[in-house]
């Protein structure tokens, strides 16, 4: 459901029975999107909603935020049981942002443990399913943040550290964007890569998406690497230069729907293959980046100043171990252990260093086709969603974001809208902008959304 449909709903309904409503279809359904709900708080809002004491530009509207972002007294897990009765003191900025605007908070969406993965089955709270096939995944990291959009929200907050918003966007059929590096405050985002992740829009139109972003984004001090720069949308309709980038690639079948696209594109647009010869070395680069950001991170969680704790043993260094040992699942742990060998004295230079460098030939390879494009396309994954347990081996996972995880090394936007159908699967398609180009992108997909 769009923002528009909900608020036509709004005009016969009252606030607190669609709100109801929305909670019944929540605890009957099967798709396992949320891992806290926030009822009581929520029908309290749409009770005020109701009496005209709740104002703002989502006055009203149920937004659903991913478990990774912090909510003032409000659980936060990441899908760990190391935070599992964690519950911060404090909002987000994002979460901030939202109450502001009148936003009724609907509950925290089920997710990978602390981001890291494709599916969301690396929850402690079990798989998040998709609404259009239950025995598949809904994809991931923000799966449940995807999947809620099929009912049990207007619109979601995901995070995308590689992907992670795109994911479940093409694997669910919804639209999600990752918005460039410093767009929106990470303040209140447990981390899980810094240097790599942004919290973004995910909703059921373009115009949704656009209006979630421009309440998160902008001047937030507590975020150092915040750019302190609003967004406001303003769809501009013209003849775009369009790159299809070559090393970005699918299986047949999602190729066959990407060639179909291009050909619509191609009516309106200027089309051409664009190559960015550094794409290949991204996943590696990804990979060391955000696992050895990750086991400095994830250091903090020693058992000792909140989270999973223990009766206390004889020695710190077992203490320590023990909570770590049972606190963490095991993808979490074996990212801890990679990033900690890529950053250990000898491997540094060749592991950290190294991706460090593709990197930079990332970025400047993307810096050198926006000279010549204003919007790069491609599909978003390289299959439609896949079926629950059918990929064990983390490197086959770890490819799945070959097309996603270049967009994070260079910190530029993009955002993913549904494209089509593959045996009855929903998948999504890629637009990539320049940084702070969100308007380009958002007024590409918003004339593609009428077409396709
Ligand atoms: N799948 C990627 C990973 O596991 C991306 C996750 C994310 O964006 N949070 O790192």
């Amino acid at each position: 459901m769009t923002v528009k449909e909900w608020r036509e709903r709004l005009e016969v309904e009252s606030c607190y029975d669609l709100i109801s409503e929305l909670f019944d279809r929540i605890e009957k359904s099967k798709l396992n999107a949320f891992i806290t709900l926030n009822k009581d708080e929520a029908l309290r809002k749409a009770e005020d909603f109701d009496r005209g004491k709740l104002e703002g530009r989502l006055a009203g509207i149920p937004v659903a935020v991913k478990d990774c972002i912090s909510t003032r007294f409000l659980r936060t897990t990441c899908a760990s049981k190391m935070l599992e009765s964690y519950i911060p003191p404090f909002d987000a900025h994002v979460v901030e942002r939202l109450r502001q605007e009148g936003a009724i908070i609907v509950g925290k969406t089920n997710m990978d443990e602390f981001a890291m993965g494709t599916t969301t089955e690396t929850s402690y709270f079990g798989v998040v399913r998709n609404p259009f096939d239950l025995d598949r995944v809904a994809g991931g990291s923000s799966g449940g943040s995807g999947a809620c959009l099929h009912g049990e929200s207007v619109l979601a907050l995901g995070s995308d550290t590689g992907g992670s918003i795109r994911c479940p966007a093409s694997f669910c059929g919804v639209f999600g964007l990752k918005p460039t590096y410093g767009l929106v405050s990470r303040y209140g985002l447990i981390p899980y890569a810094n240097s790599l992740e942004q919290i973004g829009p995910m909703a059921n139109c373009v115009e949704d998406l656009a209006l979630l972003l421009e309440v998160i984004a902008g001047k937030d001090e507590r975020d150092s690497t915040n750019a302190g720069v609003d967004f406001r949308f303003e769809p501009k309709v013209r003849r775009f230069r369009v790159g299809i980038v070559k090393e970005m690639v699918a299986n047949d079948e999602v190729m066959n729907v990407f060639d179909e696209v291009v050909e619509v594109v191609g009516e309106r647009h200027e089309v051409f293959e664009v190559s960015l010869s550094s794409l290949k070395y991204s996943l590696p680069a990804y990979y060391i980046i955000a696992m050895s950001e990750a086991s400095s991170n994830l250091a903090r969680y020693d058992g000792v100043r909140y989270g999973y704790s223990l009766e206390r043993l004889e020695s710190w260094g077992r203490y320590f171990s023990r909570v770590r040992a049972e606190g963490f699942g095991e993808e979490v742990k074996r990212r801890i252990m990679l990033g900690t060998y890529a950053l250990s004295a000898g491997y540094y230079g060749k592991y950290y260093l190294k991706a460090l460098k593709i990197r930079t030939l990332v970025k400047r390879d993307f810096q050198r086709a926006f000279k010549d494009c204003d919007i790069l396309i491609s599909p978003t994954m390289p299959t439609p969603a896949f079926k629950i347990g059918e990929i064990q081996d983390p490197l086959t996972m770890y490819k799945m974001d070959v097309n996603t995880v270049p967009i994070n090394l260079a910190g530029i936007p993009a955002l993913s809208m549904p494209m089509g159908f593959v045996r009855g699967l929903p998948v999504g398609l890629q637009i990539m902008g320049n940084h702070f180009e969100e308007n380009k992108i958002l007024s590409f997909a918003l004339e593609l959304e009428g077409l396709l």
